[in-house]
């Protein structure tokens, strides 16, 4: 199927609404039934039958085909959130008594779902940095159930070998899922790779107007069913009918925007990787990191994601800059229109993050929509504030 015809028309019916180019926003949490023989068949496939919204919505069912196309899955659900979709990918696979293998720095969410919740419930959590496979291999134990990957990882980006890894996770009866947010599927499709179940923080890219928090879970339908029947509907985590309709809005312009952010970011990192007040450039496709022909081969574009270290003194200096950025706001999260700057120094002192291991002179970016020379010269008049020495 091809990319035009999913993001356009996949999943549309609009000879159900007038002919609508846009779809509806099917606003109701219930929906009723002519007979009480046509309800029954309705609560047989409460996930394919408008019953109840927490169940099925037919403006989410929309982007369910069209999510599950992009992955190369045969389904998919959709919820609140990211970390809604992740918990419920973990949850699904693991019981009591069970071990996770999980990459070292990945979503910090992520690594407190493991460590913090399911660690209550008698599941155990083992890190690897995760770019050697073997790595993986050593870890494994008898009761070792689930492989959590994320490639490239939060922050910095180290990637796994993911074919390699699936195959060893196969042969161990091992499930894997992937967190697939930083590539999106147009850049790397991770069931093709034998990924049992990728998730998303659609708040990114895959919405990609910084006005919905959502997340998407894409797996085989056997798989799908199950998780809807037990996480999904239990814990209730599901998408509203309106920020769905939002999604698909954002979803329409999804490859031109990573089009664009695959053009202007390379020309960026460029910049930044010959100027004297950058001591390190953290981007899968820069010459200068380490594991770029695994990024090429694996991932089909560069990404609007890097990060920075500042040849700074004092924390003052990551300050001073950031201050002076004016096109980057500083914020949290990326895959929007606008471009941000994430120091890491503003995570020192804080309850939840104060005990991160990434360098205070580190600043993830994310560049947006603008036009790239616009950004070169914003960057170029803050990295001028940094006093290094000649
Ligand atoms: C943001 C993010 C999440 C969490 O998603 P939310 O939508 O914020 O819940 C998970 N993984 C990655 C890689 C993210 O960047």
């Amino acid at each position: 199927m091809d990319l035009s015809y999913i993001i356009n028309h996949l999943g549309e019916e609009r000879e159900q609404y007038f002919g609508a180019a846009a779809p509806p926003i099917m606003q109701s949490s219930n929906f009723a039934f002519p007979t009480v023989d046509e309800m029954r068949k309705g609560l047989t496939d409460e996930m394919g039958t408008p019953f109840y919204t927490r169940g099925h919505n037919p403006t989410v069912a929309i982007l369910r085909k069209k999510l599950a196309a992009l992955e190369a899955a045969e389904d998919c659900l959709v919820f609140a959130s990211g970390s809604a979709a992740i918990g419920a990918a973990v949850m699904s696979c693991v019981e009591s008594g069970d071990h996770v293998v999980c990459v070292q720095k990945p979503y910090s969410w992520t690594a407190k779902l493991l460590s913090n919740m399911l660690s209550r419930y008698g599941i155990e959590t083992t890190y690897v940095d995760g770019r050697n496979t073997q790595e993986f291999a050593e870890a494994v134990r008898e009761n070792t159930k689930l492989f959590m990957l994320e490639s490239p990882n939060s922050m910095t980006f180290e990637l796994q070998d993911i074919e390699a890894i699936t195959t060893l996770a196969k042969s161990r009866g091992i499930a894997t899922i992937m967190d697939n947010s930083f590539s999106t599927p147009l850049n790397q499709q991770p069931i093709t790779l034998g990924v049992d179940i990728v998730v998303h923080s659609a708040s990114k890219y895959l919405n990609g107007h910084s006005d919905i928090v959502a997340g998407v879970l894409c797996a085989s339908a056997e798989r799908t069913a199950q998780i809807f029947a037990s996480e999904f509907m239990t814990l209730g985590g599901i998408i509203s009918p309106n920020d769905a309709w939002l999604m698909l809005r954002g979803l329409r312009t999804l490859p031109i925007r990573m089009e664009r952010v695959a053009q202007s970011t390379p020309k960026i990192v460029e910049f930044l990787e010959s100027h004297p007040a950058v001591k390190k450039v953290y981007y899968p496709f820069s010459a200068s990191f380490p594991q770029r022909e695994l990024a090429e081969q694996q991932m089909k574009a560069p990404t609007g994601q890097f990060s920075i270290e500042l040849q700074a003194a004092h924390i003052g200096d990551v300050e001073r800059f950031c201050n002076h950025l004016k096109y980057f706001l500083l914020a949290c999260s990326w895959g929007g229109y606008e471009s941000l700057a994430f120091p890491m120094a503003a995570l020192y002192g804080s309850a939840n993050y104060g005990n991160t291991s990434l360098p205070w002179n580190l600043v993830r970016f994310y560049i947006g929509l603008e036009d790239a020379d616009v950004l070169i010269k914003d960057l170029e008049e803050a990295l001028a504030l940094i006093p290094v020495e000649a």
